[in-house]
């Protein structure tokens, strides 16, 4: 079976003590794969070849010019191995191939390039003084970055965390998600190719609790630590990381609130509701998960957001023409199917969806669910949809804030003083307007309460992957 390697130093190897583990397509069922399993040795010498890296190696002490290049170099190989990529996140994870090739892989090469071209770009911010001195700032590379990422957008994710690290000079430990090991290995063989120094980039696999993933968040030669996962793992890392005061930047869960008012174009409303919650079979930390639709078109849309939910087409990810796939393991579908098994006993009812063959949960619509119900307070990571009808605007936004969560939000309106009233009211670090998923790179991103501590994106990024230096010069 194929060998999915660590990477570090510049060389792909196994593990020590030669530990592998079975990484699983959830449409066949079947291991297609064994990644190196790593452990707390495996994180250390990863971090050993970072540090040394970041301590001696070129890569800190290249011009942005220069460091641009390898990166640009590195998204070319990426749209050169397009194919490859998105196999190997398809097969991990059952996301449709269609998503992998069309959206995922160019946004990861596209997430390299922005983050060269903006650190190259970027202005410093210099301060003349009243009293003739004069200040600037110098952006300086933090040091050794360990990332650590989830499964439901592999390679994506881990491009939005190790581009900005790597353009600003950092050197980075990426610990992919255990259900996904394969992109990323793939990714630094790419790096390595595209003239990036060994040590710069090293991947290691294994699982979280009392193993590579916690090692990362321990060890003191560590400077930063970027997380995207779920918000009980945020405060485990959050606890690790304090010992070292470690910076942390976390993106976590979600449950999304989607407000669809009596004036909204009925269309966009429901093909973009849609998207929200059934892209990747709803495993996507911005789920519209909880949708509030105004009581004078409440039916209409149901019956419309229905129609169409039942119309997705389900089946074989490596299918061109799939548009929906199986959860990405069988732990996540006992978990989703679990939150199922609770909409009646909390007062809910299932209209359409529900478990399917295999690993697949079909579509579901849930409706009549009080808002104390698990489905509407919880994050299920999943093709499930809550819908509740609302009388006013104050209505829709206390519903909508009624949350631990605040990643993001959309609204569906064709007025104009509505939308911008209901964006400033609404808790959540991202809100869409007649809109969904749309990122501008500069912008920032991140979550407020559970879903997340502070913001990546832009300037946003390069103020958590710097130590930001203040020079004061007498002249
Ligand atoms: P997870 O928290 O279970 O795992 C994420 C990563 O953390 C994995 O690599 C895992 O091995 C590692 N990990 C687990 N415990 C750890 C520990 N104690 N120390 C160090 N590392 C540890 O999350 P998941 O199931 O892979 O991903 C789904 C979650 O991610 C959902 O909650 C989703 O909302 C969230 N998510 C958030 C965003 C966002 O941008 N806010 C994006 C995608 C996913």
């Amino acid at each position: 079976m194929e060998l999915i390697p660590h990477v570090i130093d510049g060389r792909e190897t196994e593990s020590r003590d030669g530990a592998r583990f079975p990484t699983v397509d959830p449409y066949t069922r079947r291991p297609w794969a064994e990644a190196a399993l790593g452990g707390r040795d495996e994180a250390a010498l990863a971090v050993t070849a970072a540090r040394r890296a970041f301590d001696e190696g070129p890569w800190p002490r290249m011009g942005y010019a220069e460091r641009g290049a390898i990166l640009h170099r590195l998204a070319d190989l990426m749209d050169a191995h397009l194919d490859e990529l998105a196999l190997a996140d398809t097969t991990d994870m059952g996301k449709p191939v269609a998503d992998t090739r069309g959206k995922d892989v160019p946004r990861s090469a596209s997430n390299i390039r922005f983050f060269a071209d903006h650190a190259r770009l970027s202005a410093a911010e210099a301060f003349p003084m009243d009293s003739g001195h004069h200040a600037y700032t110098r952006f300086e590379p933090a040091g050794v970055v360990a990332a650590i990422a989830p499964w439901n957008f592999p390679l994506m994710l881990e491009t939005w965390k190790i581009a900005p690290a790597l353009a600003w000079g950092n050197t980075v430990v990426l610990k992919p998600a255990e259900q996904t090991p394969a992109s990323a290995s793939l990714l630094a063989r790419l790096a390595l190719e595209a003239g990036m120094p060994p040590g710069v980039l090293n991947v290691v696999h294994g699982h979280g609790p009392g193993s590579a993933g916690e090692a990362l968040t321990t060890d003191p030669r560590v400077d930063r630590i970027t997380f995207t996962g779920e918000s009980a793992t945020g405060r485990a890392i959050a606890a690790a990381a304090a010992a070292n005061l470690t910076p942390v930047s976390f993106e976590l869960g979600g449950k999304g609130a989607n407000l669809v008012f009596a004036d909204a174009d009925l269309d966009l409303a429901v093909s973009w509701s849609i998207k929200a919650i059934f892209t990747n079979a709803g495993q996507v930390c911005l789920a519209g998960s909880r949708l509030y639709v105004q009581r004078d078109i409440y039916q209409e849309f149901v019956d419309r957001f229905t129609a169409a939910a039942e119309a997705l087409i389900a089946g074989d990810p490596k299918d061109p023409a799939t548009q929906f796939g199986p959860l990405a393991s069988e732990e996540h579908h006992a978990k989703v199917t679990s939150y199922l098994d609770t909409v009646p006993a909390d007062g809910g009812k299932i209209v359409t969806g529900g478990p399917g063959e295999g690993l697949f949960v079909h579509p579901t619509i849930v409706l009549d669910a009080p808002p104390t119900a698990r489905v509407c307070r919880e994050e299920i990571f999943g093709p499930v949809a809550v819908v509740t009808p609302f009388d006013t605007e104050a209505d829709a936004v206390a519903a909508a804030n009624d949350t631990p969560y605040g990643l993001n939000a959309m609204v569906f309106t064709e007025n104009l003083s509505r939308a911008h009233r209901v964006s400033a009211a609404l808790r959540a670090g991202t809100v869409w307007t007649n809109c969904f998923f749309i990122r501008d790179l500069r912008a920032p991103f991140g979550g407020v309460g559970d879903s997340g501590i502070g913001r990546e994106g832009g300037t946003y990024s390069r103020e958590f992957f710097t130590e930001p230096k203040a020079v004061v010069m007498a002249v």
